[in-house]
Order: C-alpha cells, then structure tokens, then sequence
C-alpha cells in the first residue's frame, strides 16, 4: 500500500519531526492542532491544519472522533501517532481499521499485550527474556502483597500495570509502609490511568536503564538499532539519553540486543518499538517494559545508525522490507539533552512567552524543537520544548559538543532546564560515567 497523505495525530517536537520526514518523503502532511496551539510552527508548515477543539487534551488530542473527522475530511490515509497522547490506545488503533486510515505503528495485538505491564513480563518471561522477579500478575490483596515481599526480600518497588511516566510506583523498604505505599500508589494510577491494578517487584538498587531500539516490518523481520542508556533521570523520568551504553561490554550488549530481537519476534511486532531493561553492578539485565510506539529519545538512535527512524515506520507501515540487520552501522557517540520549560533547579513549569530564541547548530549538532521567538508555550501539555541531540566520535567528545551546543542556545522569557544540563556536561560523575537511576535524588 503506497501512503500519500498522512495525518499527525500529535503536537509539540514530534508534530514538527515527523512532518519533515513525511514531506521529504514526498507525501502529504496533515496536522491537527487544538486552539492553544493555532501559532505552533507545525501548523505552518502543514499541506494543511485542521483545528480539532479547546486546549485541554481531551477535546484535542485525545479527541478520536475530532482526529478521525479531521483525516476523513482531508483525505488521508494514514495517522502518524507520535508518543503520548493516543499512540498507544488500542481502542484509537481499532477505530482507525474500521476507517479504512493505516496506523503507523504494531496490531492492536502487538499493543494489547504489552499494554498491561504485569502481563508484559508474563509474555515476556516465556519468551525467555529475563524479568525481574515479583508478583505473577496482578496484586489485589494487601495481604498476598506482604507475602510475596517477605519471599522476595525489600526493598520491594509497587508499580501500576497500566503506568508510564513514572507515576504510580513506590518503592518499599519495611513492611510496616507496604500498605500505605500500596493504596497511595493505587490511586496516583487510577487518577492518572484510570486503572488502579498494581503489581509488585524486587527493587533493584543503584540499577541503570538501558533499552533496545527495535523496528518490526511485516514480513517477520526484526533489525535493532543499538541501545540508548537513559539512566539520568529525575522522579524516573528521564533527562539525557545516549548511545551506546558504553557501560556494557560487547558481549553483554551483543546479547542485550538478541534477547530484544527475540522478543520482538515473539510478539509478531510491526513498526518501531523500544525494550526497556534495568541493568544492576553485574551487569545482568531485566526486562521491564516495552513501549509500543516512537520514543522521545529515538534521535539519538538515528544519530549512530544514520537511519531515520520515521521513515521506516512509515515504509514497514507500506509493506515494504527493513533493510538487513548487517547493513546498519552503528558508528559513534550521541547524546540528547531534554530541553523543558522549567526551572532548572525547582523543575516547577514556567509557560509563557518566548521572547528570545537562538538555535544552537554546527556540524552533527540537531536541535529538534517547534518553538521560534515570539512563539508562546501553552500551559495545557508536556513541558518540553526542544531536544537538543548531538553526535561525535566518541563520548567525551560528545559532551564537549554538547555543552558547547547548550552554551549556544538561548531561550529568553521563559525559565528552562539549560543550565542544568550545562552543569550535568561539568559533572564529575557524569563525565566518568559513575552514576545510576537514583542520582539526582541523592545529589
Ligand atoms: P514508566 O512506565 O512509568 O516509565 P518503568 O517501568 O519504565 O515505568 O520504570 C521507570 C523507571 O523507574 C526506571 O527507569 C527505573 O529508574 C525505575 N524502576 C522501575 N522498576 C524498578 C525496579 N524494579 N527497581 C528499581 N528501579 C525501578
């Protein structure tokens, strides 16, 4: 099936990412965009932009028969989902089929058994993948929770099946606070998700994160496209992302990426998808989530391998093969910093209007944002405004090109995380490599 015009079911960077590639490949974009985002640059370059409703997410991006309206009147015949928002709501997936409008991204079957978290490790457990141990499933009873905490020893973490973002987990270190953490946790996620069902883990202490970029087509193939080590993050949300994990010795990684390829595999996965692993000090891994959808991060990905990841979303998505996993190289080192408007040191958000803008640039130096001075950052979303993502030799060299870059942008008007990220690039611990999930929270 050949894709001529696509529908970006999305705001923010990623509108703005995949609008380019869907343009250079010589197709049609078409964005939506709710009324906070009528000057968004995106909305500029489109073929063409249709407003689907007020600023809350749920009359806009999250508004399905607006979006399927909007594709319909405009003629597409695909929806590009981006990452958040509906890009991994299977109910979204199903409505589209039923429209006769390609999702670009896995079968609702791929998506529904990665969905539930708990579920997840279940496959993935039999898929041979290693997992961390815990509860087989869900936990509904405080009482089976002490049990199987007693039996796998604390610290214990609590998470919530249906979590993203770091909400709706709490690590446990006693007994005598399981069943507090327990019911907190259980209602930040069904707040958040509208689905309180928790699971439980071994916590695994000072661990890194690290993930396996992959991409499905739908022959059966499955190539990896390195792995990005994301363990600088705050309240389990993630700052900086590079790639390779230079933590890992070759043959760790070599089986890292198998194992990924494996699972892939056994899930009849189409289209691009991340595997997400904690690695402890022994550098064993395990698996603890996939995300069935493009990642924020999937730039540093495309900085080592020279591929563009959307590009071959949209390909597999048109039936047609991956290249051989032999003919990608994985060359170098990249590292993206996510630029948000927030206080640099607080992290609390400031919104408003940019007043000042100067892009950083430079040879392998990439600035992924949608925002231009004068452009106003709406209160309403997700705070990032830009990635900035580079690319060198090596990883010191990689830094000192990143913080050049960062000492290079300015944002006016606004506070944002700058100058953290400049004061990450001057860290000791950052620079040796010698920190882990938890960094920020002790430092
Ligand atoms: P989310 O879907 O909310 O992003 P994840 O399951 O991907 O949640 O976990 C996010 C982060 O939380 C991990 O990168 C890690 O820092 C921390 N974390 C999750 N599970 C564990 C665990 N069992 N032990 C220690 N840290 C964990």
């Amino acid at each position: 099936m050949q894709i001529k015009k696509v529908l970006i079911a999305n705001r923010g960077e990623i509108a703005l990412r995949a609008l380019r590639t869907i343009k250079e490949m010589g197709k049609e974009a078409i964005v939506v965009y709710s009324t906070a985002d009528k000057d968004a640059l995106y909305v500029k370059y489109a073929d063409a932009a249709i407003c689907i409703g007020n600023p809350r997410s749920s009359d806009s991006y999250l508004n399905i028969p607006a979006i399927i309206s909007a594709a319909e009147i405009s003629g597409a015949d695909a929806i590009f989902p981006g990452y958040g928002f509906l890009s991994e709501n299977q109910n979204f997936v199903e409505i589209c089929a039923k429209h006769n409008l390609k999702f670009i991204g896995p079968s609702v079957e791929a998506m529904a058994l990665m969905s539930d978290k708990s579920k997840a490790k279940q496959v993935m457990q039999r898929a041979g993948v290693p997992v961390i141990p815990g509860s087989d499933g869900a936990i509904s009873d405080i009482k089976v929770a002490k049990e199987l905490a007693k039996k796998i020893g604390y610290p214990v973490i609590l998470k919530a099946a249906a979590g993203g973002g770091g909400r709706g987990m709490r690590m446990v270190e006693r007994e005598e606070d399981l069943e507090k953490a327990f019911w907190s946790a259980e209602s930040e996620a069904m707040t958040a998700f509208g689905d309180g069902t928790m699971y439980m883990e071994k916590y695994i202490l000072n661990p890194r994160h690290i993930e396996v970029q992959v991409i499905g087509d739908s022959k059966g193939n499955v190539i990896h496209v390195g792995e990005r080590d994301c363990s600088m993050q705050r309240r389990h949300q993630k700052l900086i992302e590079e790639s390779p994990a230079i933590l890992l010795d070759d043959e760790t990684r070599k089986r890292l990426h198998e194992t990924a390829i494996r699972a892939t595999k056994a899930i009849g996965y189409e289209g691009a998808g991340t595997f997400e692993f904690l690695v402890d000090k022994n550098l064993d891994f395990y698996f603890i989530e996939m995300n069935t959808r493009l990642q924020v991060e999937h730039c540093v990905s495309e900085m080592v391998s020279g591929l563009d990841i959307i590009e071959w979303m949209i390909r597999v998505a048109e039936g047609e093969s991956l290249p051989s996993q032999e003919s990608i190289k994985l060359n170098g080192h990249a590292i993206e910093c996510r630029i948000t408007a927030e206080d640099p040191k607080s992290f609390t958000p400031s919104p408003g209007e940019i007043t000042k803008y100067v892009a950083p640039a430079g040879r392998n130096v990439r600035m992924e944002s949608h925002v231009y001075q004068g452009y106003s950052v709406p209160p309403y979303y997700d705070s990032m405004i830009g990635k900035l993502v580079v690319w060198d030799e090596d990883r010191n060299k990689a830094i000192q090109k990143m913080h050049v870059a960062l000492e290079q942008l300015v944002v006016g008007g606004i506070k944002t995380t700058r100058d953290f990220h400049i004061n990450m690039m001057k860290n000791k611990d950052f620079l040796t490599n010698n920190y882990d999930t938890n960094y920020l929270s002790k430092h």
